[in-house]
């Protein structure tokens, strides 16, 4: 899929250098951002929004892949169960379609 300007992706932060233990203060994560431009050498610009704050960078790597900190790629798919979804609602469909047969009807 070719991105273009407008699209949202993720950035991978770099996150912190790692302290002695191994340890970093911020790790590498994804990050929304939004496409503001496509460039001829197979890289695009990206705003960054970080939780606290956003940056702007013109030339960022695909890497669908390794994602690799300082690059994008498409926002994975998160699986989730219908049933867990808050969102949907389950309804009787029965009297609605009472309503649309009164309706073909003329009783309505
Ligand atoms: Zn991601």
């Amino acid at each position: 899929m070719t991105p273009s300007v407008g699209r949202i992706v993720h950035y991978v932060s770099h996150g912190t250098p790692p302290r002695e233990d191994g340890t970093q203060a911020y790790t590498s994560e994804c990050r929304a951002a939004i496409v503001t431009e496509t460039n001829t050498s197979d890289t695009v610009g990206l705003c960054v929004l970080n939780p606290t704050g956003q940056f702007f960078n013109r030339t960022v790597t695909h890497d669908e892949d390794e994602k690799r900190g300082g690059t994008w790629h498409w926002p994975e798919r998160v699986e989730q169960e219908p049933t867990t979804n808050p969102g949907v609602v389950d309804v009787d469909p029965a009297p609605l379609a009472a309503y649309n047969q009164a309706r073909r009807d003329g009783q309505s």
